[in-house]
């Protein structure tokens, strides 16, 4: 019998990336995935939800500049079907990319749901797999709140949200996270009346409370109707109803709970090491990826330095500390300040750095390109670079990175 130098249990980021670091050392790799190779990032998670989303801020940029006679259209309008047949193109592409990279790699794919048969034994499909290491990295999956279970009708998870067929004409989305707001900004885009239920007292309640405030104004002008401090308590299908706990009534095509999500337990034993979203620690592919690669080679990652990124137009990032969490020299560089922002006419949002004893503390940032600025910070970050030294380098013009530059010049 074939005894593995490692078996992987779930074919997500965690999965994949630790099979592809273990087969670079040489090593013999069996990974076992009972649905689709990429997880819940790539299959319905991450990209097709970018995918929407970027086709949603173009028809947005399209009707602003059809209203101030820049671009002319006979018709304004989207195929919504179109929309989701190329969200599928993307999918799959990069799925049988990574198919094709694990297969090169010589890594054993088990398509079958996998168990732990006890030490140093996976089960699949009726067969036994020995593997001196194992590794657990099975996901996790849409949270259902009680009284609210999804059904695929009114109420829907994130699941069920890419695999919709046509728009709704109104949605409630309970949850004010990454998920919730994302499909906030892709539905509003495509015309969609858009109600959120947040029980927190801000939007986006792990952001800095700052980016909170920005992120209500921004919705406010885009017309998304959002209630904090607030939950839904009932949803009815007949009449396609839900009651608020603010005592409202919403008439709706959908409620969307978007409540976070539960790790996917899998019985282990002492030594299996779980990583990835079921170990219920930040639920990040990239984060996911980093426990890969401490896994198997021994880098080690800063839980504190990694970064988060809202989608959309402008995008949201952040890293470290936020202004709640303590007294900081801080810095607030408005992105109208920038030429390249006034050039693409997104001029919303800020840079907001935080300092402490001449580092970067934290950083919260709402821009275009946002997802690319933090990665700037984080690098300073991670090496412990002095505000002074930072102030050093040289930052292109028109850019945003500017900004970061503008930003700490000013402290
Ligand atoms: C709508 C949405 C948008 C998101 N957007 C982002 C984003 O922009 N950026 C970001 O960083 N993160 C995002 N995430 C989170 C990201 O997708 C997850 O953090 C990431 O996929 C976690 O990777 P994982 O490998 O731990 O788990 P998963 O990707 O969930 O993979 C686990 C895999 O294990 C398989 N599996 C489970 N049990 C078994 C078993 N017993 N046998 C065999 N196979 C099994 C599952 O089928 C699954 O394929 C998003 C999530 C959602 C839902």
């Amino acid at each position: 019998m074939t005894v593995y130098d490692y078996g992987i249990i779930g074919g997500g980021p965690a999965g994949y990336s630790a099979a592809i670091y273990a087969a670079k050392l040489g090593k013999s790799v069996v990974l076992f995935e009972k649905d689709k190779i990429g997880g819940t990032c790539l299959n319905r998670g991450c990209i097709p939800t970018k995918t929407f989303l970027h086709r949603a801020d173009l028809y947005m940029e399209f009707k602003a500049g059809v209203k101030k006679d820049i671009y002319r259209a006979a018709e304004l309008g989207f195929s919504f079907e179109k929309i989701s047949d190329e969200k599928e193109t993307v999918c799959n592409n990069l799925r049988k990319a990574l198919e094709l990279v694990l297969k090169t790699m010589k890594i054993n794919i088990v398509p079958y749901e996998a168990s732990i048969a006890g030490s140093n034994k996976i089960s699949a499909n009726g067969e036994i797999y020995e593997c001196s290491k194992i590794i657990a990295a099975t996901g996790a999956k849409p949270r259902e709140i009680k009284g609210l279970e999804f059904e695929g009708e009114l109420i829907l998870s994130s699941d069920d949200m890419l695999n919709l067929k046509q728009l709704p004409k109104k949605i409630v989305i309970l949850g004010s996270g990454a998920i919730g707001i994302e499909w906030a900004r892709i539905l509003s885009a495509f015309d969609v009346d858009v109600t959120i239920a947040e029980a927190a007292p801000n939007l986006l309640p792990l952001a800095d409370i700052e980016v909170s405030k920005r992120i209500a104004r921004i919705f406010k002008k885009a017309g998304i109707t959002f209630h904090t401090d607030c939950s839904v308590i009932s949803a009815d299908r007949v009449n396609k109803t839900v009651t608020l706990s603010n005592g409202e009534t919403v008439e709706t095509d959908i409620l969307f709970v978007a409540a976070g999500r539960s790790k996917c337990n899998i019985q282990t034993t002492d030594d299996v090491t779980v990583i990835g979203d079921c170990a219920g620690e930040i639920q990040l592919a990239h984060y996911a990826t980093c426990q890969a690669k401490n896994v198997i080679l021994g880098i080690p990652y800063n839980k504190e330095l990694i970064p988060s990124v809202v989608y959309g137009e402008p995008e949201i990032a952040w890293v470290g500390k936020r202004e709640q969490d303590g007294e900081f020299k801080k810095v607030l560089l408005p992105i109208t300040a920038l030429g390249k922002a006034q050039c693409d006419n997104c001029t919303e949002g800020f840079i907001k750095i935080l300092v402490e004893d001449n580092k970067i503390a934290g950083a919260h940032i709402i821009s275009k390109e946002a997802s690319a600025l933090i990665q700037q910070i984080v690098i300073a970050m991670q090496n412990d670079i002095p505000v002074e030294k930072l102030k050093e380098v040289c930052f292109a013009h028109p850019t945003y990175s500017e900004g970061i530059f503008e930003g700490l010049m000013r402290l």
